[in-house]
Parts: C-alpha cells; structure tokens; sequence
C-alpha cells in the first residue's frame, strides 16, 4: 500500500468498542519504496484536478465558447479544483516542513487550552455551516507542556476539522483537556487531549492505517469532503516529535473520539526514547 510507515496496532475489543494505539514503528528498510510509492501518489493526486482543469479548458476554448451559462457553471467547477490543488500543495508542504523538524525536541511551554481555544475560534464558522457546535472542557488550572505550539495547533485545527467534515451531529463536538495522568504506554505523566463526535463512527479495519498518506476510509466520499487524505499523516508526525501518542476510538453509529498524549516533561523524553 501506500504506507511510509508499519505499526504495532493494539485492538482491544470491548464490546463494540474498538481502541487502537498506532506506535512509530518505521525502520529504515523499505525507505525507498516507500518514497517511490509517495512520488506514485502525489503525482496522481496532483493529475486528477489537473486534468480536470485541463480538460474544462478545452471545452471553454470550443464548444461553451458562445455559452455565457454553461461557461460560469465550468468556471465554478474549476475554482473548486483549483482550490483542491492550492491544498493539496499546502499539505505537502506543512508534510515535508514537520519531517524536517522531527529529529528536534520541542521545548517552548505551550498551554494548551490557548492551542484549543485558537483552533475552535479559527474552525466555529465551519462547524456552523456542518450545523453542529464546538465545546470546550478545561480544567481551572492551566495545562502546560513542553512543545511547539504551532504545530499543536495544527493538530487540533486537523482533528477538529475531521470531527466537523466527518461526525458533525446536533450533539456537537466536544474537544476536552484531561489534567495530567501518569500513562502506562509512554511510562510518564501526560495530558491528554480528546475531540469527541457522535458522528457515523470508522469501521475497525480502518483504524490501524488512518494515519497513512491519502488513506480515506471511503475515498469518493472523503475527496468530496474537500479533504488531501494528509492531514492524519501530519498529525502523526508532529506527535512523534512531541514524543507523544494518537488514539482512535471509535464504534460505529455511535462516533469517534481522537485521543492525544502528551508528556508534561521534558528530562523524561530522553530516558523514553532508551525504551525498546
Ligand atoms: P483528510 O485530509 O482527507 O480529511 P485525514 O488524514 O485527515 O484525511 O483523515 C483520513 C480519513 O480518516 C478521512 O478521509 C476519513 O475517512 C477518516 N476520518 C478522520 N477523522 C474522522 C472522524 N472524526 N470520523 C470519521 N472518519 C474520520
């Protein structure tokens, strides 16, 4: 498939409850498959609108040339693929941008009800459209970690998004801040941050591979949703670099909740990564 990297999955079932803990688990090995399956994908992500575009061209140029109609309707249609393309290349930038920062510990304080706060505030206008709500759930005191906050905003803008274009449901969407817990997977004390929908759910097969590049659960639909299939890629590799952990939980017809763990210190990021 299309994957850059191979997991160690962990389904526990528990009733119809299904939690999957996707763990980096890459090696070197098959690195160079894997950027030519990525070249593969880019270029046919990139022909689709693109020949979309050029084939509306065409038709401007001979038969909707004395069409003032049919000319606004293709002119429509090609602003759409022309944005399509504008975020396709967005995304593989912030893509190849946060590969590049990888190998760096982030170690500003970041407070994260701030992070959540500015991406509610930047996506309420898109919930409303999906008529559904954001709410909020932060503890009284403030809740710091050592990170770079505008990649953990990108995190939460990317899976807050999800939650609108994929669960979006009278219920609403509640993105919630838990106060620091010791977490048995990353042997340390974490925050967890949570974006809960009751949206229609993922079915378990798909959960282990969500985070691959243009990997969508229904690919008609989702490319419909306007999405580039990239944004659980750049969400995974930000949280590498954070040292941190992403959890699906879903159960179909019932909605999904993304969870992500992130370590409150700095000093325990070094003896993490000694862990085999
Ligand atoms: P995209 O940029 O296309 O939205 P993502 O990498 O962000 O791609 O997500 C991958 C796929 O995961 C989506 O295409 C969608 O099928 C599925 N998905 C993500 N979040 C949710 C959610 N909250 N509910 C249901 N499906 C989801």
């Amino acid at each position: 498939g299309n994957t850059d990297q191979t997991f160690e999955a962990l389904v526990v079932p528990d009733n119809k409850q299904t939690l999957v803990i996707l763990e980096d688990q890459s090696a070197e090995h098959d690195i160079n498959s894997v950027r030519r399956d990525f070249v593969a994908n880019v270029s046919h992500e990139l022909r689709t609108p693109l020949t979309a575009l050029l084939g509306f061209i065409e038709t401007l140029q001979g038969p909707a040339r004395n069409d003032p109609k049919a000319q606004e309707r293709f002119l429509g249609i090609m602003a759409v693929e022309a944005d399509r393309l504008r975020r396709l290349v967005d995304d593989l930038l912030s893509l190849s941008r946060v590969e590049e920062t990888e190998r760096s510990r982030p170690t500003n304080p970041v407070d994260l009800e701030e992070v959540i706060r500015q991406s509610t505030e930047l996506l309420e206008p898109l919930a409303k459209t999906a008529k559904t709500h954001l709410q909020v759930v932060a503890p009284e005191q403030p809740m710091v970690v050592p990170g770079d906050a505008a990649q953990l905003q990108q995190v939460l803008h990317n899976l807050i998004e999800n939650a609108i274009k994929y669960g979006a449901t009278e219920a609403g969407i509640t993105v919630a801040i838990h106060p620091p817990a010791y977490e048995r997977s990353l042997q340390q004390e974490c925050i967890r941050l949570t974006v809960e929908d009751q949206g229609s759910g993922i079915p378990e097969r798909h959960l282990v591979r969500l985070t691959e590049r243009f990997y969508r659960v229904d690919d008609h639909r989702d490319r419909e949703m306007g999405g580039t299939g990239l944004g659980l890629a750049i969400v995974k590799h930000i949280m590498n670099r954070h040292r941190g952990r992403l959890l699906f939980d879903s159960t179909e017809g019932q909605g999904t909740t993304v969870s992500i763990l992130l370590p409150t210190v700095i000093e325990n990021l070094i003896r993490q990564s000694s862990i085999p």
